[in-house]
């Protein structure tokens, strides 16, 4: 018993939504992906996730997901996801060690990374995570804040900026999820347009509460914990 046996049932159901929600928005469900977000649950809900085929997983601590990494002993690795804020002193950590950034939240971070990034450094795929919901508490840029240090952020060798990423508030109001969710894409087409350098094709949005919602506005990365593996325990 791993307590991870329901995975594949809950990812045929959550995989048959995502299909539902895109065709009530003429997408293809191909072009959204299920991060599986094992924060908070041990290195079994890790191994569960891959031998579910499920092989994007997303950690929003450090430490946490540095100690997973060095307690896997299996064959097909995991891409890892970090979804969570990084403190800058500890970031450049994260370096090599992840496929995709999806909380590049400040200009300060953003430079910090450029600054640590040695000559021969794998270049690290960002999101830029935008404040949508405008929610004082949230980390990330404001839209305003976003399309000022895009042209610098573009300008950073040592990155990628493959799209955007938002957390929508914790609500049921449909309508509040949706605008947070459509601004982020809005947010996104106008950079397309604006901005020759941007050629971002992501948007990391929706979560256990929301996804459905999320990918009716486009979202291509969608990040799992609750409805998948349960409640957290720590
Ligand atoms: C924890 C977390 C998730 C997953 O949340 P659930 O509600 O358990 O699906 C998604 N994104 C971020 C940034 C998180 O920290």
């Amino acid at each position: 018993m791993t307590g991870f046996e329901q995975l594949p049932a809950r990812l045929d159901e959550v995989r048959r939504r995502i299909g539902e929600a895109a065709a009530r928005s003429d997408r293809s469900p191909d072009d959204v992906r299920i991060v599986g977000v094992t924060k908070g649950h041990p290195l079994a809900a890790v191994r569960a996730a891959t031998m579910s085929g499920l092989v994007d997983v997303g950690e929003n601590r450090l430490e946490e997901m540095e100690e997973k990494q060095a307690a896997w002993g299996g064959e097909e690795a995991p891409r890892w996801h970090m979804i969570g804020h990084l403190q800058s002193r500890k970031a450049p950590a994260v370096r090599g060690r992840i496929a995709l950034l999806h909380s590049l939240d400040s200009i300060k971070l953003a430079r910090r990374l450029e600054r640590t990034a040695e000559g021969d450094a794998p270049v690290l795929p960002v999101l830029v995570q935008v404040n949508t919901s405008g929610e004082e508490a949230k980390y990330g840029f404001s839209s305003a804040g976003f399309r000022e240090a895009l042209p610098e952020l573009l300008e950073l060798a040592s990155m990628r900026v493959e799209g955007l990423m938002t957390m929508a508030p914790l609500t049921s109001d449909t309508e509040v999820l949706r605008s947070t969710f459509r601004r982020l894409r809005e947010l996104h087409e106008e950079q397309l347009d604006r901005v020759p350098a941007y050629r971002g094709t992501q948007l990391s949005m929706g979560m256990s509460n929301d996804y459905e919602v999320a990918v009716e506005e486009g979202s291509t990365l969608v990040r799992l914990g609750t409805i998948l593996f349960g409640e957290r325990g720590r």
